[in-house]
């Protein structure tokens, strides 16, 4: 599963504006603010005053109208379910059906409407039927209280007394009212006789349960049933025990709703040619499955799925496996039967219905590939690029697995909407339109990267996930840590010139992640959960990254080959079936082993993956004896004066440290050794150690820790840098700017090292270690915007960035193939360069990017470039007049390629004008205007924004309840949303209004804003301790 910002990139800091920029606004002041900036304002261009009264009025009448429309499709839809809902359980009370391929609930008839009973019926036997369900509860409950045990279906995961073997499952979808009813026949076998069968099931009403023995086929009969939701289970109380080692099968009729949420089996629409057209997707993972169906929802149970649907003929429909037989009928319906899978969990089945149109390709190994998406968009072929490095990738993770793809066909499906930016389903990977869907004509470098590393990682995941499935929600990372290391190895294969692994690594997954797992708030990459609602939690970007960071670490220090080999030990040995971290710990441990090695990786790992947090080694040069270094490690956190962890004092952090180092001089560096440090403090002997020479450790960061240095080390590779820096790595480059910055953030480095560092790289013509300082500021940055001394720091970072900017100038291509193979490492460096001069204010730059804009508006022909275009619309933005603000909001209306409107959207945060930001921050929350997903976007931007940080913040208080209701169960982009809100509050004031506010509401979030309350502190602490410690040093060195 990739999350839903797997890759969002801080495109750019808010542009700050210099005196002289004023005359770029075209003359005018703009006026002052009318009532039209107001909240509900509309996104339409705002009407003239008669305008707005005949506006009024024909809202007023449309409104009542739109009422009157509502009231009546309610109803219709009230008819229509009762009427839906009476025909599935007409057809479970029809005459004997059990579980034969081929026979649906519902298709003993045609599709109502009429026949029967009256509606209202059905809805009054379901409430007397809920009535009775809760009475047998109540009933079973009882009699586990006099037992005094707490009873089967009140534990957080499932008794294990029973094991599913195979599902047959038979759906019908009735997209027109979105209800879907469905039979499923699970076979069970028995591991601990009992009388209860307990697995999940999750709003649905249950119409009918058969329990029998298998192969006799003599029924046991059902005392009650009923659900219980706290747990989410459904459980079904039997006269007598199941036997042990025997088999049954348990039927069961159901039905529920296609859900409007984007979990479960769900829907979402488009617009074709004028018309809405719907469609229904499943999203199971992590523990959703059971909102579809009944089935033991946790990724141990393994079993064989065979499914049916049945739908209106004008859809199609899809799962995990090809469709073996389609049986139309005469009404204009039909049902499609799929193969039946391989051994798989639950969390990774999937259904689609939809209307849909494909193109097609075939692997080597003969495997299909089918890409589907809505008409129009594979009519333009926005699909290709996908399918295309799809069937080379499948091709890849084949060769490098050394195991085949398991199942014969793939369909990659791109939806409107779901909740994350993909999901690896077995077969069936669905991804969001705007991860997966590319307009080379009108798509940036780095929308190409993030649409491309989206598909590496899924089908990464068709190995790791699916077909070796981590044994239970702790250990997830086991998974996307792999998916996510492999979206660097992946396109390495695709690009081989650009690096991933070895360069963008570090600034994207590396570096982010250290920023997080630098909190005393953090927590392990394992980490337990038992509960359901808990175990969305485990996906965050602990897991994604620095499971990653942890696999990277361990690659480098087996050796890649013997990593590899192990890696296509452990699929082989695990595929089809479940494994823990162990697992893959004692297959690598045997890998090592077989080349001569011996390495306790379990012993190594448990430390890394069960303890919170990251080491920083601290090198010391010992004067008085010759060659002997002084290695310590402690736990790295930003805010020292925060709480340890009560159960772990922080004196107790300890790692097993494969610390690699290197020394140098002038002209020459040492091939590198690597000692593995367990102490707390060790003393080691490094020969080569002259006067001038200098040590650097973690070469080409391959550990996940910190590095620091005596100031003597530091001073001589500053020297290193500045004379010769091309004996230092690009990536111990980049690695050596981002360790400073951030030492020097918690107080374990004066600030003029960073500083000081970063003169270097007006000779710097590599995009890394730019794109690493550039990340580096940018928290830097948000410390200091709001401050009175900022532009001696905006000069500052001028001047580093002035002669680069000049040598490189600004792109004129646009994105063809070619150019994406050779230089994309010098088209991303000159972005970083153009958006770092536009940002601080450089007046060749924003000259530029207002000519840009108004060559936009006077032609209405857009020939920004396209690698640009963010940065050139939020310069534009920022500095121009209220005309372009407009301008750009027209466009976001009226453009459909997906990349383009995002960018339109975050341009539009850019603005300095407050009465606009809160316009746009009011807008947000009209879903007709921006998207659920989107909006977020918006709110963080703001607040990014130095002139829209109060008033975001101010927002995201007094809206907390209503974002609260519409993200609260995506946890992601929950807390998403409270960190992006909250990171960059540095005052005390703040930092007390958002402890006030926590007072009063806390609920649903603890953990994001436990994180935001210590960001916050640190960031307040900062200010007091070192904000003026580098001023001064800013102010000596600007004037000397
Ligand atoms: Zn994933």
């Amino acid at each position: 599963m990739a999350l839903a910002e797997a890759r969002e990139k801080r495109s750019s800091f808010t542009p700050m504006m210099i005196e002289e920029d004023a005359a770029l606004r075209n003359g005018s002041r703009r006026p002052p603010p009318g009532p039209w900036a107001d909240a509900a304002a509309a996104a339409a261009p705002r009407p003239r005053t008669t305008e707005r009264h005949i506006a009024v009025h024909r809202r007023l009448v449309l409104g009542f109208a739109v009422s009157i429309l509502a009231l009546l499709a309610v109803t219709m839809v009230a008819v229509l379910l009762s009427v839906r809902f009476e025909e599935c359980s007409a057809a479970a009370d029809g005459p004997a059906r059990a579980g034969g391929n081929g026979s649906l609930p519902g298709a003993a008839r045609p599709p109502p409407p009429g026949a029967g009973q009256p509606p209202g019926r059905a809805a009054e036997e379901a409430a007397a039927a809920r009535g009775g369900e809760e009475a047998a509860a109540e009933e079973e409950e009882e009699e586990w209280q006099r037992r005094r045990e707490p009873p089967p279906w009140a534990r957080p995961r499932l008794p294990r007394h029973l094991r599913p073997l195979h599902y047959n499952l038979m759906l019908s979808a009735f997209m027109e009212n979105f209800t879907f009813c469905g039979e499923v026949n699970v076979q069970l076998e028995v591991r601990n006789a009992s009388r209860y069968i307990v697995l999940h099931a999750h709003r649905m009403h249950i119409e009918a349960v058969r329990v029998a023995e298998d192969k006799l086929a003599g029924a046991v009969r059902v005392a009650n049933f009923f659900l219980h939701p706290p747990t989410q289970v459904f459980v079904v109380v039997l006269n007598r025990s199941l036997e042990v080692q025997r088999s049954y099968n348990l039927k069961i009729i159901y039905n529920a709703l296609i859900e409007n949420e984007l979990l479960g089996f769900f829907r979402s629409s488009y617009v074709l040619h004028g018309e809405r057209r719907f469609l229904g997707v499943t999203q199971f993972s992590p523990t959703h499955a059971r909102k579809a169906f009944p089935c033991f929802d946790e990724p141990i149970y393994k079993a064989t799925f065979k499914i049916s649907i049945r739908h209106q003929a004008t859809y199609l429909s899809l799962s995990n496996m090809p469709v073996e037989t389609s049986v139309f009928e005469e009404d204009g319906w039909v049902t499609d039967h799929f193969s039946q899978t391989p051994l798989m969990s639950t969390y990774y089945l999937a259904w689609a219905v939809c209307n849909f149109t494909y193109r097609e390709t075939v692997t080597k190994s003969g495997v299909v590939v089918r890409l589907y998406a809505r008409p129009d968009a594979i009519r333009r072929g926005s699909g290709d690029y996908a399918l295309n490095i799809t069937r080379r990738l499948i091709e890849f993770y084949e060769d490098y697995f050394k195991v085949p793809y398991s199942l014969p066909k793939l369909d990659l499906l791109a939806v409107p909407k779901h909740p994350y930016a993909a999901m690896e389903n077995w077969g069936l990977s669905v991804f969001v339109e705007q991860r997966i869907l590319l307009d080379p004509s009108i798509s940036s470098i780095s929308y190409l990267l993030d649409v491309t590393m989206v598909i590496v990682h899924e089908l990464c995941h068709q190995w790791f996930g699916d077909l070796v499935t981590p044994v239970w929600w702790e250990d997830v990372w086991l998974k996307e840590g792999f998916a996510h290391y492999f979206e660097f190895v992946g396109t390495d294969y695709l690009y081989p010139g650009w690096n991933m692994e070895k360069q963008r690594f570090l600034t994207d997954v590396l570096h982010e992640v250290m920023l997080l797992d630098g909190l005393a708030s953090s927590h392990p990459v394992s980490q337990e959960v038992q509960q359901a609602t808990d175990i969305d939690r485990v996906f965050d970007w602990i897991a994604y990254k620095k499971g990653a960071a942890l696999i990277r670490m361990l690659a480098n220090f087996m050796g890649h080959s013997v990593f590899q080999m192990g890696l296509q030990d452990y699929l082989t040995i695990h595929k089809y079936s479940n494994a823990a971290r162990n697992d893959l710990w004692n297959t690598l441990s045997k890998a090592l082993k077989k080349v001569g090695k011996f390495v306790n990786i379990q012993e190594v790992m448990d430390q890394w993956t069960l303890q919170m947090g990251y080491p920083v080694i601290t090198i010391l040069g010992n004067e008085t004896t010759e060659n002997i270094i002084t290695i310590s490690q402690e736990r790295f956190v930003y805010g020292s004066d925060a709480k340890p962890d009560p159960d772990f004092g922080d004196n107790s952090y300890l790692w097993q440290i494969p610390l690699t180092i290197a020394v140098g001089n002038t002209s020459h560096i040492s091939s590198e050794a690597i000692i593995w440090v367990s102490n707390k403090s060790e003393h080691h002997r490094i020969p080569a150690l002259e006067e001038a020479s200098w040590l650097l450790a973690n070469i080409n960061q391959t550990g996940y820790f910190r590095v620091n240095y005596d100031i003597r080390n530091w001073r001589l590779l500053i020297n290193q840098l500045t004379r010769n820096h091309e004996v230092i790595s690009v990536s111990n480059r980049a690695g050596l700017i981002d360790d400073a910055f951030n030492l020097a953030r918690a107080g374990y480095l004066p600030q003029n090292i960073p500083l000081e560092i970063i003169r270097y790289l007006s000779e710097e013509k590599d995009f890394l270690p730019w794109h690493a300082a550039s990340q580096a500021l940018y928290p830097l940055d948000k410390l200091l915007d709001r401050t009175e001394n900022y532009n001696i720091f905006n000069e500052y970072i001028l001047r580093q960035v002035a002669s680069m900017y000049l040598k490189l100038g600004w792109p004129t291509n646009n994105l063809n193939k070619s150019l994406v193979q050779a230089s994309y490492q010098h088209e991303e460096l000159r972005r970083e360069v153009i958006m770092l001069a536009c940002s601080f204010g450089n007046k060749h730059c924003h000259q530029q990017a207002a000519t840009l804009i108004s060559d936009w508006i006077s032609s209405n022909r857009n020939r920004i470039p396209l690698n640009v275009r963010d940065i050139v619309y939020c310069t534009g933005v920022s500095l121009m007049d209220e005309d372009v603000w407009e301008f750009i909001w027209m466009k976001f209306h009226s453009i459909t390629a997906v990349s383009e409107k995002k960018i339109l959207l975050e341009a539009l945060t850019c603005s300095d004008d407050r009465n606009l930001l809160n316009r746009l921050l009011n807008l947000s929350l009209n879903s007709e205007v921006v998207l659920d997903q989107d909006a977020i976007d918006v709110i963080i931007h703001v607040a990014r924004n130095p002139h829209g940080r109060d008033l975001a913040w101010k927002f995201f208080r007094e809206k907390w309840k209503i974002l609260n209701a519409r993200y609260g169960e995506a946890l992601f982009m929950n807390s998403k949303l409270i960190s992006g809100v909250t990171e960059f509050l540095n005052t005390e004031e703040e930092l007390l209004e958002l402890k006030n506010f926590l007072k009063s509401y806390e609920e649903g979030a603890a953990a994001s804003f436990s994180r935001a309350v210590e960001t916050v502190e640190a960031n307040v602490r900062w200010q007091r301790l070192y904000k003026e410690e580098l001023f001064q040093w800013l102010r000596k060195s600007l004037t000397s």
